[in-house]
């Protein structure tokens, strides 16, 4: 394809047709003509070609197809439908359109999309941003997602809002009538024009994308001239990856990387591309490599070799559907026109019309063509009222047809036309009518049990080991019941007898499909060996899942309607009584009988026989048998119910089966089924499954129980679970011990699950129909035992209630009842908290109540009840009303079947030797009796004589026990246990139960004398005494308990390993640390600011306070414990420090970072756009410990990377280790130094000008002794250019001032370290001035003094990096440090002998003061005349770096000349300042401002000098040692001064220059006449500008809704226009990013990563920040490896966050928490949030970070 512009030449060669053409006259010749779709197919024939498709296309080249496209296609088709020039038609028709109320907004992807929990009829319905804000719903409970493409806004459809379907832009005018013709709107010509030309294009279209011939066209359509021109076209499939792909293409077209993957992105995106154009032989060529290539593992990729006439003719297609649906956009009569048009039935066949024939052939177009036409569907069709049920009509006519389409094809849902299913079929009343007419509920069934083809023997569903390919196939099958869900979920309010007969069909269809799960997945006990492979349960499951609101929803149907629900309980109870047919066949019929009682029933065994948990056809029937109770039915019709037909035995049967198997697996029979079985119960369970397996299952024993004689039913139970031999032989007990121990304890745990079922099937009353309560009162009761168990947040009470099919749990309604909010922190989550008047509601045989749960309410129950001081008897509480149908359920209480088994297991808790019973055992049985008492109180209660209560529990229990167990009564058993020793904890609960008993007498007694009286709860006066004994005894039990807990402490206490043990220790020494360290600043009390100036009050210079510094320091290493004291020739200790670089205070993000090699770090530029900064966790250590710990560490990576390969959250070959502490993030560790200067009060001090004048002569000795040849200059006296120090240190210390200089080298310029690269020191002071400098803006930010505040950890670090700043020249070579120096110092003092000196206004110049401080040291040190002392050198320096800040600050401000009232003026300063001020003026002239006003500039100094006096105080202050006065140790005012006299520098700064202007004045001009200045200041670049503010993380907006919003219209900026996948705010710069995507993945060092990675390392020098908007998450990256996420500052109402946006409610900006991230930033804490969620969270680790 090289050759010279082929496609340049087309476009001038048909410039003159171009020219010539006249739409108008087209459209005139084409309206006189006779045939006028010949007449337009010409026209179409013969510039189509010509125009489109012409060869690879450039975006210049696309620009051109437009323009061609509008201005030779389409303006004819414009002027000929409007008849006139068409903006000003178009504009005409717009005009008198009467438009319908419906918005129709079309979603983006990830577009936000409201909808209303209150109002919405489903939760389908939702609305697009604009409409909600105009809503009445923006005040009600609303739901918030992102949209995942396709879908409208339902504003306007009065059907799908229970209130306020209108925003107050689309409430419709009243004016209109709703049933006008629309098209009534337009002239006749019009319409009639219309008409035609919308057909033409309709079917030209369809016929085009239909098409599927690659070399010829449609008859009219044949290109007059026919080149051999074809394109390798590439389809798009749901099978091969990127990478196949990308990898593939590479290989048959021979192009580069980025080519293949710009490829696979819009194959992916549009469905085709064409990877290559040229003639046939040539395009087949690469198609076969294509197929070779992929054909291999599936089947290949579908490549066709296309004619180029057809592709441009396709390519039209497409551009005229998308033409048709901006047309109608204009007129709703244009649009009802297109939809007469589009569903015309064809002349040729009376079945299909147009839009038929595109939705028949869905499944055979690409995505590009699929989107295009659906979204014309939608601005069409769905948009007209009476055309969307005509469409809806012919969609479910086709709709089995496209579900097997859909079946076959391999894109996902959304690219389908099934997808438009939730548009047609959650309008109520055309659901309700397709169901008529269409028998839609039949079909959906059917069409769904159709491909549901994986059956066994039975015709049972089987999914056993089934392929990727059926799973694949499975997920496309379930979108059936989502349609189903849709039609079935508004339930109808009238019933019309089609209606009735059409849902009864549906409900017939749906139970074939139930009965082919009923007792799927069977499983038969494993005995012996363990099973081999896990049987497949999940595909079972899921159904069940997804089924379970259709269960549910068909329910509520038949709740609505009488006859309905009688005639599907008639057809439920036949289709179980099919599945029941051979139940008990060829079993052994047995007879039971217990306490005198006898029951026929057939031999069967769960822990033999196949059991199944599947039995939806029972549990469908149980929730009917509730809705008969509920409605009155069964009590209205009793007639017209079977009822006689059923047999109980039978009906609980199954039910009875699968609780028992539940039951074993609890006793731990079925532990050799493995993991699935687990699994299976796990989720029988769960709430997502159990309303319509567990709960129903409990329900259908109910529903039994309540139809049997209750000691039969009972004894079935016993029979069921294999234990009835326990309680019915009279020796059993004794067998019953010998038995082996494994048997002993499966029994007891049986008994215990048996004992618990009772109390559920008699308790659980809290189903409206079974009880006498509302669906209000049942949702009370879960909320009430989730709080029981702790406090909780909304999230995690919403996920423990079940959701109805709208996604609501009825939480709120009841949630304010019960409970209390408490607000979040800044951490953690808003809880919710039972108040306690809703305690004594407490179950705790809860049914819903994992044995977790139950053991944990227990627990807080009863310890709140010991707090309050009260009983810990935890009695059941008082059960609602049952309702008639259950009514005799109560019986099951008192029958003489329970009492011989409470009688039997009191019994053996009397006789506590034995081991055959269990306390949970005991307990069941006390809350079982307490149950039987509290029945018999409440119907004494609610009775009005004896004569009406059946329930006679008390006189039962009085009667002594029959056989087997030949003791006393149960009250006279209880009365036995209410002392034993060994039962002390259950003493509360017997009393409790016997009060109930006497309490009971009491009213039998009262009643039999006097018919109505109130229960008396009052404590008469013999109950003092037994209060008081309580009291004594619970005093005793508190001892006994305080006792326990102590020595239970200690013993964790000494579990606990070494290192926490020594964690303690270490506390103890830090913090007498931290006294001794208080004790140096008390020594020297900070002097009051009345007692003028004071020697102790200066950090620098001769005067300088001396004392606290020349203290030994004492210190204990974490690793050996032992103290050491910190010297320069001892072992050297060493603190843990981390060293990153840091963009935290860059004034510059675009900054390019510096090359490595070359970089001169000696002037750190005033933007600060990247600096090295220290931190430490404060932990110390000895320098040889350190390393013994470290070289362990990579050991252990070394010997882990062997095994298994993978990251650890540390970086260990990049030195990086967690301190054996805190197990904080380190790469390096500072050594430990004592303070070295000791001031000398015998030596003079020289004035500036001496100092200078002396330190020029040494430098000139220096630079003359390094030159060797020339003229000598004299070296001062005393001054040996030669002279080698003494090595100030051992070399344990030498070697780890090494260690860290090299981790600043290292980790500042990115470089190997290299001992003798002159940068050296260099980099050891940027990191300790660049780490005062974010220190001290720390400080401000949070507005804390500067002294006194910092945490012990970063004042211990700031004195180490300063003492060892002050020391690390002695590491490096003399030389370098003499050249630095006088670098520096040339920056300041102009040089004629140094080179290449920055310009003033490059220079920071607190990096400046400290450098030339540390390096001045190297000089010094030749001086052996003893004449000078360091610390004058120090003032001098300072007072230059002052004067030359001023400077710097003046030539930068722009002080705006506000002509304000402070004419005060006149002061010294002011004077002084302008003075200065002047002279630059003088120098520079016009390139600075005219100031006149002293007052404005003087201001300006002074708040531009504070940050530096400011860092510079900490500095002198470290390195000093020197306390700080008291002013700084409180913020607020008076600072400035308390400043500069601690600095020992005048109030007024400006007597620094004044008092030396002679020495300062020529200096100064110098620094004006660098020729950069001048540049500089006239815009030659980036002016910084004096005070530096703190930089901040970006502004977040209050709703996040608006986030979403704006990060949907965000496209990526790589694929042109294509919306962004995962758009990502970057939280420091503001860019939004498209993150996790290949199109924006770039290389950064040789590796490809993601748009996040790779912009971090420009914004953030590695690290950074984001926001995930979609997914509602904060993002941070370290590094390549390094990441985690981390919560949102976004809360939704009850103070959750929502990460994933998964729950949808409104979420804002929580300041608190936003601060907090900002704070982490600042403070330099990222990365160490990153290493501590890794180390918490292995999973992290393993995250590919640098793809984000
Ligand atoms: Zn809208
Ligand atoms: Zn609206
Ligand atoms: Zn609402
Ligand atoms: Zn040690
Ligand atoms: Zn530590
Ligand atoms: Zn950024
Ligand atoms: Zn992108």
């Amino acid at each position: 394809m090289a050759a010279a512009h082929p496609d340049r030449d087309v476009p001038s060669a048909f410039c003159a047709e171009f020219l010539d053409f006249s739409a108008k006259d087209t459209a005139a010749r084409w309206l006189s003509a006779a045939d006028l779709q010949q007449q337009v197919y010409q026209h179409l024939a013969q510039y189509v070609p010509k125009i489109l498709c012409l060869g690879p296309s450039s975006s210049r080249e696309e620009q051109r197809e437009e323009l061609a496209c509008q201005l030779l296609l389409l303006a004819p088709l414009e002027w000929l439908l409007l008849g006139q020039e068409p903006s000003s038609g178009l504009a005409l028709l717009q005009e008198n359109n009467r438009p319908s109320p419906l918005c129709g907004h079309v979603f983006k992807v990830g577009e936000p999309t409201y909808s209303c929990r209150e109002c919405a009829a489903d939760p389908t319905c939702v609305l697009c941003m604009q409409c909600f804000l105009g809503s009445v719903h923006k005040d009600h409970r609303y739901r918030m997602t992102t949209s995942g493409g396709g879908g409208f806004c339902d504003c306007g459809d009065a059907e799908a809002w229970k209130k306020g379907p209108y925003c107050q832009k689309h409430t419709p005018n009243n004016t209109d009538t709703a049933e006008e013709d629309p098209t009534a709107q337009l002239p006749a010509d019009v319409v009639a024009r219309s008409y035609s030309i919308f057909f033409i294009i309709l079917k030209y279209a369809v016929d085009l994308l239909t098409w599927e011939q690659e070399d010829q066209l449609p008859v009219g359509l044949e290109p007059p001239e026919r080149g051999d021109t074809y394109y390798c076209m590439l389809f798009n499939d749901e099978v091969h990856t990127y990478e196949q792909v990308i990898y593939t293409l590479q290989k048959a077209v021979n192009c580069s990387q980025k080519e293949a993957v710009s490829f696979a992105t819009t194959v992916d995106r549009d469905g085709r591309k064409s990877v290559r154009f040229g003639d046939f032989q040539f395009c087949e060529q690469a198609k076969s490599v294509i197929v070779r290539n992929t054909s291999r593992q599936s089947k290949p990729l579908r490549v066709q070799v296309m004619h180029s006439s057809v592709v441009a003719h396709q390519c039209f297609a497409l551009k005229a559907l998308s033409w048709l649906g901006q047309i109608i956009q204009y007129s709703d009569g244009l649009r009802r026109i297109l939809c007469q048009v589009g569903l015309q039935k064809s002349p040729e066949d009376e079945n299909t019309s147009l839009v038929d024939q595109l939705m028949l052939n869905d499944s055979k177009m690409w995505k590009g063509a699929r989107n295009i036409y659906h979204q014309l569907l939608m601005n069409s069709l769905l948009m007209d009222l009476k055309y969307k049920k005509i469409f809806a009509i012919q969609f479910a006519k086709n709709y089995e047809r496209l579900q097997s389409d859909f079946v076959k094809d391999d894109h996902d849902r959304e690219f389908s036309i099934t997808d438009l299913s939730v548009q047609v079929f959650t309008v109520p009343s055309l659901a309700r009518m397709l169901m008529v007419e269409e028998n839609l509920m039949t079909t959906i069934i059917r069409t769904f049990v159709d491909h549901l083809r994986h059956r066994d023997l039975q015709g049972r569903f089987q999914f056993d080991r089934y392929t990727a390919q059926q799973a694949f196939k499975f997920g496309r099958v379930q979108s059936l019941i989502g349609d189903l869900k849709y039609v079935l979920i508004s339930r109808p309010a009238e019933w019309s007898e089609q209606l009735r007969e059409k849902f009864i069909e549906g409900l017939d269809a749906f139970l074939e499909l139930l009965k082919c799960m009923q007792g799927m997945d069977p499983v038969v006990r494993q005995v012996g060996q363990h099973i081999e492979m896990e049987p497949e349960w999940e595909a079972a499951f899921t159904l069940q899942m997804k089924l379970t609101h259709i269960i549910s929803m068909i329910q509520e149907w038949c709740a609505t309607d009488e006859r309905v629900l009688i005639e599907a309980y008639k057809k439920c109870l036949c289709a179980l009584s099919q599945c029941h047919s051979g139940l008990a066949d060829g079993e052994q019929p047995i007879s039971l009988s217990l306490a005198g009682h006898c029951v026929e029933t057939f031999r069967y065994q769960v822990s033999q026989d196949k059991v199944s948990i599947h039995l939806p056809v029972c549990r469908l029937l149980a929730g009917l048998h509730v809705l008969l109770s509920k409605t009155e039915v069964a009590a209205r019709f009793p007639e017209q119910l079977p009822l006689g037909e059923l047999s109980p035995p039978l009906l609980i049967e199954l039910p009875l089966r699968c609780l028992v198997l539940c039951a074993q697996v609890h006793a731990g029979m079925w532990r050799r089924n493995g993991f699935s079985l687990i699994n299976q119960i796990y989720y029988y369970h769960n709430v997502k499954c159990r309303v319509e397996m567990f709960d129903k299952d409990i329900i259908m024993l109910q529903a039994g129980a309540s139809m049997m004689e209750p000691n039969h039913f009972l004894m079935m139970v016993l029979s069921r679970f294999e234990l009835f031999h326990i309680f019915s032989s009279a020796d059993c007990r004794k067998r019953y011990r010998e038995a082996n121990k494994d048997v002993v304890q499966q029994n007891n745990t049986l008994i215990e699950e048996m004992l618990h079922l009772i109390v559920m099937v008699a308790g659980e009353r809290y189903v409206a129909g079974v009880g006498q309560v509302e669906p209000f009162d049942e949702v009370r009761r879960e909320i009430i035992h989730q709080l029981s168990i702790r406090p909780m947040a909304h999230s995690e009470l919403v996920k423990a209630l079940p959701e109805n099919g709208n996604k609501e749990t009825g939480l709120e309604r009841v949630i304010d009842t019960v409970a209390s909010f408490k607000k979040p922190g800044v951490t953690g989550r808003g809880l919710y908290e039972l108040r306690p008047e809703w305690n004594k509601h407490f179950n705790l045989y809860f049914h819903h109540y994992s044995r977790a749960d139950q053991s944990k309410a227990e627990e807080a129950q009863r310890k709140m009840r010991r707090q309050n001081a009260e009983d810990t008897a935890l009695p059941p509480p008082a059960p609602p009303l049952l309702c008639p149908l259950f009514g005799s359920l109560v019986n099951l209480l008192q029958c003489d079947v329970l009492l011989a088994v409470e009688g039997a297991v009191l019994q053996w808790a009397v006789e506590p030797s034995g081991g055959g019973w269990t306390e949970s055992m005991l307990q069941r049985v006390f809350h079982l009796v307490g149950m039987a008492l509290l029945e018999e109180q409440q119907q004494l209660e609610n009775s009005k004589g004896d004569d009406d209560v059946t329930f006679n529990y008390t006189s039962k229990i009085t009667r002594p026990g029959e056989a087997p167990s030949t003791s006393g009564s149960v009250l006279a058993l209880l009365e036995s246990l209410q002392n034993a020793p060994h039962l002390e904890v259950h003493k509360d609960m017997i009393t409790w139960i016997l009060k109930m008993v006497a309490n009971i007498k009491t009213i039998r007694e009262r009643s039999s004398s006097s018919s109505s009286v109130t229960i008396s709860q009052d404590h008469g006066p013999e109950e003092t005494v037994r209060d008081k004994d309580k009291a004594e005894r619970k005093r005793k039990a508190e001892m006994a308990r305080l006792r326990r807990e102590k020595i239970m402490a200690q013993m964790s206490e000494m579990q606990k390993h070494f290192i926490s043990e020594n964690k303690e220790l270490f506390q103890q020494s830090l913090e007498e640390l931290e006294a001794s360290t208080s004790a140096v600043a008390d020594q020297s009390p900070p002097v009051s600011s009345d007692q003028s100036f004071s020697v102790s009050q200066v950090c620098l210079g001769p005067r300088r306070f001396v004392g606290g510094a020349e203290r030994r320091q004492l210190v204990t290493c974490i690793l050996c414990q032992e103290e050491q004291e910190v010297r320069g020739h001892g072992r050297a200790m060493v603190l843990a420090a981390f060293v990153q670089r840091s963009t935290v205070l860059s004034k510059n993000r675009s900054r390019a970072t510096p090359e490595p090699e070359h970089h001169d770090p000696l002037f750190m530029h005033p933007d600060l756009s990247l600096g090295i900064h220290t931190a430490s966790c404060g932990h110390i250590m000895h320098a040889t410990c350190w390393q013994r710990y470290f070289e362990a560490v990579q050991l252990k990576e070394q010997r882990r990377q062997q095994r298994l390969r993978g990251h650890t959250s540390y970086d260990v070959e990049n030195g990086e280790f967690l301190c054996p502490l805190c197990e904080c993030l380190s790469n390096t560790v500072i050594p430990l130094l004592p303070h070295t200067h000791r001031l000398s009060h015998s030596v003079d001090h020289p004035t500036l000008e001496a100092w200078l004048k002396l330190t020029t002569q040494q430098i000139a000795a220096l630079l003359s002794d390094s030159a060797s040849e020339g003229a000598e200059s004299p070296a001062p006296d005393g001054f040996r250019v030669d002279f080698i120090p003494l090595k100030p240190f051992s070399s344990s210390v030498s070697e780890m001032i090494t260690t860290f200089s090299m981790s600043t080298y290292k980790v500042g310029l990115k470089l190997n370290p290299n001992e003798q690269d002159h940068r050296v020191p260099a980099l050891s002071w940027a990191s300790c001035a660049y780490t005062i400098q974010a220190i001290e803006r720390l400080l401000v930010d949070e507005e804390k003094p500067l002294f006194g505040s910092l945490p012990c950890r970063q004042d211990d670090c700031l004195s180490s990096l300063t003492r060892f700043g002050s020391a690390c020249w002695t590491a490096a070579k003399l030389k370098s440090v003499h050249t630095h120096f006088i670098r520096l110092l040339a920056a300041l003092v102009p040089d004629i002998h140094v080179e290449n000196s920055p310009c003033i206004l490059d220079v920071d110049m607190f990096h400046l003061l400290v450098y030339s401080v540390f390096s001045y040291s190297s000089i010094h040190c030749l001086d052996q005349s003893g004449r000078t002392v360091v610390d004058s050198a120090h003032v001098h320096l300072l007072h230059l770096v002052t004067v030359a800040h001023m400077v710097q600050i003046l030539l930068t401000s722009t002080p705006e000349d506000v002509s304000m009232d402070q004419d005060s003026g006149d002061s010294e300063e002011e004077d002084l300042t302008c003075q200065l001020f002047n002279m630059l003026r003088k120098h520079l002239g016009s390139v600075l401002p005219e100031v006149s006003c002293g007052w404005l500039l003087w201001r300006c100094v002074k708040a531009a000098m504070l940050p530096f006096l400011r860092a510079t105080a900490l500095f002198f202050h470290y390195l000093n040692s020197a306390p700080p006065p008291a002013d700084l140790l409180v913020p607020g005012p008076g600072q400035w001064e308390a400043l500069c006299s601690y600095l020992s520098l005048p109030c007024n700064l400006l007597h620094v220059y004044q008092s030396q202007h002679t020495l300062l004045d020529p200096l100064i001009q110098r620094w004006c006449c660098h020729r950069s200045v001048r540049q500089t200041l006239q815009g030659g670049g980036v002016i910084i500008r004096f005070p530096r503010e703190s930089n901040q993380l970006i502004d977040l907006p209050e709703d996040y809704s608006v986030l979403i919003n704006q990060a949907s219209s965000f496209t990526c900026p790589r694929s042109g226009g294509d919306k962004s996948r995962a758009p990502t705010l970057c939280l420091v710069c503001g860019s939004m990013l498209c993150s996790q995507s290949y199109c924006c993945q770039s290389e950064v060092n040789g590796e490809d990563v993601g748009a996040c990675t790779a912009h971090t390392f420009t914004c953030g020098a590695g690290l950074g920040l984001f926001l995930r908007v979609r997914e509602s998450q904060v993002l941070f990256v370290a590094g390549k490896t390094k990441g985690c996420f981390y919560p949102p500052p976004y809360l939704d109402d009850y103070g959750e966050t929502d990460q994933g946006l998964k729950r949808g409610n409104p979420l804002h900006l929580c300041q608190e928490r936003y601060r907090k991230i900002q704070h982490l930033w600042r403070q330099h804490a990222i990365a160490e949030v990153i290493g501590h969620a890794q180390e918490a969270n292995q999973t992290l680790v393993a995250i590919d970070w640098q793809h984000l």
